[in-house]
């Protein structure tokens, strides 16, 4: 993905376009993650039906049940990434998942994610809105 964003929410929505148009739902992201195992929200789930969840958070529209309690449970370990073969950076799609969730990104409604639920999230930002790196520095931090 090359871009050259001037905003935080430009460079986002170019990572969702890109995440929706080349990601195909096989679920080998949440398969590769250790925490699923520590909810119970995702005892049994579908793999290909969690990502889904996620995606519609990317679109917008809130997702299913299985899709919030990934967004809850994630630790960035980032072995979603390395999992993932079409190169989409999963650890970025779920944290993009979780601000749609909190309704950081525009959606109304009661939101199904707080702060609470993704300190990391929080601690991430705070660490590089400190650092002032360019958009470009960032995002190669992000892979
Ligand atoms: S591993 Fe990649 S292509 Fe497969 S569902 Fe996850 S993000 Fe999409």
């Amino acid at each position: 993905m090359t871009e050259k964003a001037a905003t935080l929410r430009a460079h986002l929505d170019v990572f969702i376009d890109d995440t929706l148009s080349r990601c195909t739902r096989c679920g080998k992201c949440f398969e590769a993650c250790p925490m699923t195992r520590y909810s119970d929200g995702l005892t049994g789930a579908d793999p290909k039906n969690v990502v889904s969840g996620v995606l519609d958070w990317l679109k917008q529209t809130p997702g299913n049940a299985e899709s919030v309690a990934w967004l809850k449970v994630c630790t960035q370990s980032s072995r979603c990434v390395e999992a993932c073969p079409e190169g989409i950076n999963a650890m970025k799609m779920i944290r993009v998942g979780q601000m749609s969730a909190m309704g950081s990104l525009g959606l109304s409604g009661k939101p199904a994610l707080s702060g609470r639920d993704a300190k990391d999230f929080f601690r991430v930002i705070n660490a590089f809105s400190e650092t002032q790196m360019t958009p470009e520095e960032i995002e190669r931090w992000q892979r």
